[in-house]
């Protein structure tokens, strides 16, 4: 219960014009809903033709009390009776009953038009902030974390939080209320009866909640298998490639169907529980209802408290009316242990720190000087195995360094250090004396273009794909990048030229296209700094040399840092890296390397072959 209202502290705050206009509106609706039932008393005793001989009442000065309320209604009523007959009495009555329902379920709708807006801003609130942490946290924690997990978080989870919300606003804004007002109509109609109902029904919601418990955990378990099917569906997705070439569908198949057979089992048991607690409630309302009627219908007939047939018959429905709500008590309180478990799973996402994050005192920069200096590098992704060992480099501005070695030998990684993918975790790189820690992260990557291997393009127009890391770009900026990276002359041969949509990650263009694209977007940046990973994946002659062209014209007047897989890049750049198992082995410019007769040229010519 603590949790759960702490977690309403969490996401109401914003909603609470809707709260106030629901709570209100359901307040109403009871209140007429109180009044429709006691209409029907006089309408009974009409047809029972009870009061025929019962003169006209005294009417009694007006208050906001229900007794009053009730006795000055009788007052008319006999009033109507005998001037009128009991024909057209029963007739007013039914008007009257019918206007109160028509107010009740009129206020009961627009409290419902309120909470709807509530459960639902609730949702966007919550999936708005696990994207923005999604895209906030550092990459390490994506690589510790499956992509698959986090996918169920932010769906089914949500939705679970979702149905959750939604029984709960019930729960604390429209049932108490409906009780409350509905356990006022029934102590006014009689005080004996209600105590005893009193009694009666703690006992019976303490019995259906027994079968409740457990719920939260096995609710949870299940959520996080259903987070390791989702990254099974994502990996296969991905490696279908590999899968069919290998032949693992039968493995994959059996690892798939192990995770959904301990899935059902988890919910088996958990929908078991469930579905229990509409029987055993029901079973109890029954148990319930039919002991009142006992023991009213004793009072009746030993003629103890004012409770007569008619009055009786509207307490009974009244009090069916608070079965619905103290049923959706004991419903809701199911729902919200799931949606609590669901809670926590988001919140672990939610709360997840930030390892690479601004120091307080963070510096701006907005100019490259001179020089980045790799000091004393070490980085490890795990803690166990060092991928860079005391590794040091300086590159000086305007200059192209190549990083050449075989894969794995941890190019990659080194890259990645100097946007702040990744920390260090010994040494430190600098960027004009001053280590990288201590800029602004946002500033420090402005200073820097990515040209990655597998371009990574989004399902959006052309133009928005270059333009985007610019804000305001005009079309002929995003022009003049694509002609200096080759790429003017393909797209303007698309069907809608820069407004042509390139499908999901780029999928409608050619590999070597893809590549211009990613040039283009990282031209129209125009960084001091390039970090480039080459493509290898094959592109034929003529793309390569466009691709080659647009990255030689890319690199111009740059400071550049390029994992490099062709041998013109490398013949052309000022310094070779020779990279070997984290470490520099070798460097130099390519004719001294090649003399030197060392790893390079052992690479060299391997690629020659
Ligand atoms: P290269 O770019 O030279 O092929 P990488 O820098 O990609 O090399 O990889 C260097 C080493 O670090 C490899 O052994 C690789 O397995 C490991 N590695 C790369 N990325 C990760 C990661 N996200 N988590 C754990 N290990 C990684």
């Amino acid at each position: 219960m603590k949790d759960f209202i702490k977690v309403l502290r969490r996401f109401l705050p914003p909603y609470k014009g809707d709260t106030t206009m629901m709570f209100v509106y359901n307040l109403l609706g009871a209140i007429f809903g109180v009044f429709s039932l006691g209409a029907i008393v006089p309408v009974l005793d009409t047809f029972f033709n009870k009061s025929v001989e019962v003169s006209v009442l005294e009417k009694m000065p007006w208050e906001l009390k229900t007794d009053v309320v009730m006795h000055n209604f009788n007052y008319y009523i006999t009033l109507i009776k005998t001037e009128y007959g009991p024909e057209y009495t029963l007739f007013f009555i039914a008007v009257v009953a019918l206007t109160m329902v028509l107010f009740k379920v009129l206020f009961t709708f627009l409290g419902s038009y309120h909470s709807v807006n509530i459960r639902n801003g609730v949702v966007r609130d919550l999936r708005l902030q696990i994207y923005n942490k999604m895209i906030s946290l550092p990459l390490p924690f994506f690589s510790a974390e499956k992509k698959g997990d986090i996918i169920a978080r932010s769906t089914g989870d949500v939705q679970e939080v979702e149905i959750s919300v939604m029984s709960s606003i019930d729960m604390i804004f429209k049932n108490p209320i409906m009780i409350l007002v509905y356990l006022i109509g029934l102590l006014s109609i009689s005080a004996q009866l209600t105590l005893f109902v009193f009694i009666m029904l703690p006992i019976a919601g303490y019995i259906i909640g027994l079968t409740g418990k457990k719920l939260k955990k096995s609710s949870r378990d299940g959520q996080n298998k259903m987070g390791d099917i989702l990254s099974t569906i994502e990996e296969s997705l991905s490696g279908l490639r590999i899968i069919k070439a290998f032949n693992a569908e039968e493995k994959m198949h059996i690892r798939f169907s192990e995770e959904s057979n301990s899935y059902r089992r988890i919910m088996n048991s958990m929908m078991r529980r469930y579905v229990l607690a509409h029987p055993v409630s029901e079973f109890m309302g029954t148990l319930v209802m039919l002991t009142i009627m006992c023991y009213g219908g004793m009072l009746i007939l030993n003629g103890t408290g004012n409770l007569t047939g008619s009055t009786f018959i509207a307490y009974l429905g009244m009090f069916y009316m608070i079965i619905a709500p103290a049923k959706a008590f004991s419903k809701a309180a199911y729902t919200i242990q799931k949606g609590l478990a669901a809670m926590d799973r988001i919140d672990q996402l939610l709360e997840a720190k930030s390892t690479i994050t601004d120091k307080e005192n963070a510096k701006s920069v907005s100019e490259f000087g001179n020089s980045i200096h790799y000091k004393n590098v070490t980085f490890s992704y795990n803690g166990e195995r060092n991928v860079l060992k005391n590794v040091n480099l300086e590159i000086p501005k305007g200059k192209t360094v190549a990083l050449v070695g075989q894969s794995g030998s941890g190019k990659t990684t080194f890259v990645d250090l100097l946007p702040r993918f990744y920390d260090v975790n010994e040494g430190s790189i600098n960027v004009d004396g001053i280590d990288i820690r201590d800029y602004k992260m946002k500033d420090l990557r402005n200073l820097m273009g990515n040209v990655n291997q597998e371009s990574i393009l989004f399902n959006d127009t052309i133009f928005n794909n270059i333009a985007f890391g610019v804000e305001s770009a005009t079309m002929e900026d995003v022009v003049a990048a694509a002609k200096i990276a080759n790429a003017h002359d393909f797209i303007s041969a698309t069907e809608n030229g820069y407004n042509t949509n390139i499908g999901d990650r780029g999928s409608k263009l050619s590999g070597g296209q893809r590549q211009r694209l990613s040039i283009a977007r990282a031209v129209l940046k125009n960084p001091p700094i390039m970090i480039l990973d080459e493509a290898t994946s094959a592109l034929d002659t003529e793309s390569e040399r466009l691709v080659q062209d647009a990255l030689d014209k890319l690199m111009e007047n740059r400071t550049s840092l390029v994992i490099a897989h062709r041998l013109s890049t490398v013949k052309n750049a000022d310094l070779i890296c020779v990279f070997h198992e984290g470490e520099i082995v070798e460097r130099g410019k390519h004719d001294e390397l090649i003399e030197k007769g060392g790893a390079y040229k052992k690479l060299y010519d391997m690629q020659l072959l």
